[in-house]
C-alpha cells in the first residue's frame, strides 16, 4: 500500500499545515478543529461547534487518526499499556505510568521496533519494521488521554530510538507542545537515546529544547559494543563531545541511564568509568535495574536482574565519586510495559 496516498490524517498537522489541508475554510474553523483534537475528539461527529454538512465532508476527506488500539494491559500498580496497530501491519505500544502523586507520564514510541539492537531490549531483539509519522506518535498520546488521564509528562522512551526519526518527532512535538492545544511544557519532555551522535548535534542545533538522557549502560567502551551494537560506529568519545556540545547550546543537565544487568555492567570498575565519563558534563545518573525480557542469551549466558546488594553498592560507589544517582522505580512490570520490555506483540 503507498502510505504517502492515504487521505490526511489531521492528528498529525501542526496548526498551520492544518489550516493549509482546510483551506479555503477560514482559519477559525481549522483552530476549532485543532482544539478538539488537543481536547481528545474520538471522531468528527464529536465535533459539536462544526456545522453537520462540514463534520461529514470531513469524514470522507479525511481521517482523525489512523491506528486502533488492538490491545490493553493494566498493571495493578497503576500501569497501562496500550498496543496501537496501523493498517500497514505495524504495531507499537505506549505506556500510561503514574507515579502514586498524581503525575502521569506518557511514554511513546517512535519507530516500529528498532534498528538499534541492543541485547537487553526486547524491542531490539525483534527488528525493525518502520519509523512512525508524526501522527502515529501523536496518536498515541491522545490514546492514552482517552483513558480519562489527565497527562502531564511525556517520556520519548518507548519503542524505537528517537534521533533515528527526528523529523517526525519533532512534528509530532510541536503539536503536543503547541500553546493552542495542548500545551505541554518543553521541560516535561524527555528523550533517551543509545547515542546516535548526529542526532545529538541535530537536537542541540535544532531543537526542540526537551530534556535529554542518553542511554549508556556502560562506559566500558569494548563492553557496550557487545551490548549495544550502535556504539560501534557512535564510540563514546564522540559521543561525550556530542554531549558537551549540547549542553554548550542548550544549558541543561543530562540523565546517564544506566540499564543495570546482573553481574554483567556492575562491576566496580564500571562504576569507575562511568564516573570517569561523566566527567566534565552536569549530569545525573539515572539507574534502571534490568527487568526481565524475553531476549536471546548474552554470548551464552542468560541475562539476569541484579540484586538489591548489587545495586545498592553500584549505586554507592558512583555517589562516592560525587555523582548525583537516582533509581528508576519498576513500573509495569506485570504487563511487559517496563523498560526494556515493549515488542508491540
Ligand atoms: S533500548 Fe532503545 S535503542 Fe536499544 S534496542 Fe531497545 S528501543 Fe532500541
Amino acid at each position: 500500500m503507498d502510505r504517502k496516498k492515504k487521505r490526511p490524517v489531521l492528528c498529525g498537522l501542526t496548526p498551520g499545515e492544518l489550516r493549509d489541508v482546510l483551506e479555503p475554510l477560514p482559519a477559525f474553523r481549522s483552530r476549532q478543529v485543532f482544539s478538539w483534537i488537543a481536547r481528545g475528539a474520538p471522531s468528527f461527529s464529536a465535533m459539536t461547534d462544526l456545522p453537520l454538512p462540514l463534520r461529514e465532508e470531513f469524514e470522507s476527506r479525511f481521517f482523525l487518526y489512523s491506528g486502533t488500539v488492538s490491545g490493553r494491559l493494566e498493571d495493578p500498580d497503576g500501569t497501562v499499556k496500550l498496543r496501537i496497530s496501523f493498517p500497514d501491519g505495524a504495531s507499537v505500544e505506549s505506556v500510561l505510568l503514574s507515579d502514586g502523586e498524581g503525575r502521569k507520564t506518557a511514554c511513546l514510541s517512535t519507530q516500529a521496533g528498532c534498528p538499534a539492537g541492543c541485547v537487553f531490549c526486547k524491542t531490539g531483539s525483534r527488528g525493525f519494521f518502520r519509523n512512525l509519522e508524526a501522527s502515529e506518535i501523536t496518536e498515541q498520546f491522545l490514546r492514552l488521554r482517552f483513558l480519562g488521564a489527565d497527562i502531564s509528562h511525556i517520556v520519548i522512551m518507548g519503542m524505537g530510538e528517537p534521533l533515528l526519526n527526528l523529523g517526525e518527532l519533532r512534528k509530532a512535538l510541536d503539536i503536543l507542545m503547541a500553546p493552542e492545544g495542548l500545551g505541554i511544557s518543553k521541560r516535561r519532555v524527555t528523550l533517551s537515546t543509545c547515542g546516535i551522535v548526529p542526532g545529538i548535534r541535530d537536537l542541540a542545533d535544532r531543537g526542540p529544547p526537551i530534556r535529554l538522557a542518553l542511554s549508556l549502560t556502560t562506559a566500558d567502551e569494548a563492553l557496550r559494543e557487545r551490548l549495544m551494537p550502535v556504539g560501534k560506529t557512535n564510540p563514546l568519545p564522540q559521543v561525550k563531545k556530542a554531549l558537551l556540545y549540547y549542553q554548550e547550546k542548550q544549558g541543561r543537565r543530562i540523565t546517564l541511564e544506566a540499564v543495570l544487568l546482573g553481574g554483567i555492567n556492575t562491576r566496580r570498575q564500571d562504576a569507575d568509568a562511568l564516573a570517569d565519563f561523566a566527567r566534565g558534563l552536569d549530569v545525573m545518573v539515572n539507574l534502571i535495574p534490568w527487568n526481565a525480557a524475553e531476549v536471546p542469551e548474552f554470548e551464552g549466558r542468560p541475562l539476569k536482574e541484579p540484586g538489591i546488594r548489587e545495586i545498592e553498592e553500584f549505586s554507592a560507589a558512583l555517589e562516592k565519586r560525587g555523582l548525583k544517582v537516582t533509581r528508576r522505580l519498576r513500573k509495569g512490570r506485570n504487563i511487559a510495559g517496563a523498560c526494556g520490555q515493549l515488542a508491540g506483540e
